[in-house]
């Protein structure tokens, strides 16, 4: 529906911000109408959406079951919230990342403690106390102290459930799902290794077993060896898909596939390359330039977080624009571009 944010892989390889016409989007859901009663929104900014507020409206009007498959906290309505309220969906899953404002900054999140636990207790005011959290482990910069924060944090949301729950006589449960860091393409923090495998499973034992032992509080977590794996398919050159290919045909055992074709995964994971590095992905032409993921990388080194895509007119910050224009759009699609985004949709209805 939405791309665009400063975040991560989509965020930044969807520049810039492209959104669902409102008009094609209503008409399709209520084709749909007859043969179903939920609709999911799917977008890595879903209130991001200029006319979010009348999409809603007009989805519940037709009597939709609505729900969302993860929300941005900073971008948490009070129209969504209550949509999902009578949608009756009694979960809801928020990304706070991590358990400290520094580190927030490190990926581009400019979310504090305070914001995030008063957008949870507005999701428990409504009566929805079950809320999943989707949090990294591994990532770069990380302390002992950004891991304890975790707990701090998660226990805030807890009790502030509980506060809720009283008032309705019953409670909730949190559910953090921690997933270790991988660093991906064409995002500031491809430069970077992986968390080194030993540790990332020592520091993922290490939030899971604190955090189990706070009440209310189910934790589920992601192998630091799957994270590990991820990454070499994220990162790793074209050597990598003779073990992909010997995994295949043995099976599925990769390590013996590795060992097979002599494919050395910390060459491709665990070490930090160079501005200098030609990397694999070099050749898929992202728009963003080298100096503006170099400038992030630096900044997210120092815990400096950037502004979003401002979709103005004649921005050249990031490289990708203006080298799209609506015309280029697909079926469906408007890009928010320079002071046009307006005019468009109103064109667009
Ligand atoms: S050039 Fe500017 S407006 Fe265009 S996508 Fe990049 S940051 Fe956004």
């Amino acid at each position: 529906m939405f791309a665009g944010l400063p975040l991560c892989w989509a965020g930044y390889n969807y520049y810039p911000p492209r959104v669902a016409r409102k008009g094609h989007f209503l008409a399709k859901a209520a084709e749909w109408r007859g043969r179903t009663n939920k609709i999911g929104l799917v977008s890595t900014a879903v209130c991001d959406h200029p006319e979010i507020s009348t999409i809603l409206r007009e989805l519940r009007a037709m009597d939709y079951r609505i729900s969302v498959s993860s929300l941005r906290l900073d971008q948490i309505s009070d129209e969504l919230l209550d949509a999902l309220v009578e949608s009756r969906d009694q979960q809801i899953a928020v990304a706070p990342e991590t358990g400290s404002d520094r580190l927030r900054r490190v990926i581009n999140k400019n979310l504090t403690n305070d914001e995030i636990v008063d957008i949870c207790g507005a999701v428990f005011d409504r009566g929805m106390l079950t809320i999943k959290l989707y949090m990294m482990v591994g990532l770069p910069t990380e302390t002992q102290e950004d891991l304890d924060e975790m707990f701090v944090l998660v226990e805030r949301i807890k009790d502030r459930m509980l506060e809720a729950g009283k008032k309705i006589g019953r409670a909730g449960k949190i559910i953090p799902s921690l997933n270790g860091f991988v660093p991906k393409p064409n995002t500031p923090l491809q430069w970077d290794a992986i968390c080194d495998e030993k540790e990332l499973k020592k520091r993922i034992k290490y939030v899971s077993k604190g955090l189990s032992k706070i009440p209310n509080v189910e934790v589920r977590f992601m192998s630091s060896r799957i994270a590990h794996e991820q990454a070499l398919f994220s990162s790793g050159d074209r050597t990598v898909a003779a073990a992909i290919d010997a995994a295949a045909r043995n099976g599925g055992d990769l390590d013996r596939a590795m060992r097979e074709t002599g494919i050395d995964p910390a060459f491709h994971t665990s070490r930090d390359r160079s501005y200098d590095e030609f990397l694999p992905w070099s050749i898929v032409d992202s728009g963003l330039s080298f100096e503006f993921l170099k400038e992030e990388h630096e900044k997210a080194r120092e815990s400096l977080s950037s502004l979003p895509c401002p979709a103005v007119e004649k921005c050249t910050t990031c490289g990708v624009c203006p080298s799209t224009w609506l015309a280029d759009a697909p079926e469906g699609l408007i890009q928010i571009q320079p002071l046009k985004v307006r005019e468009a949709l109103a064109a667009a209805v």
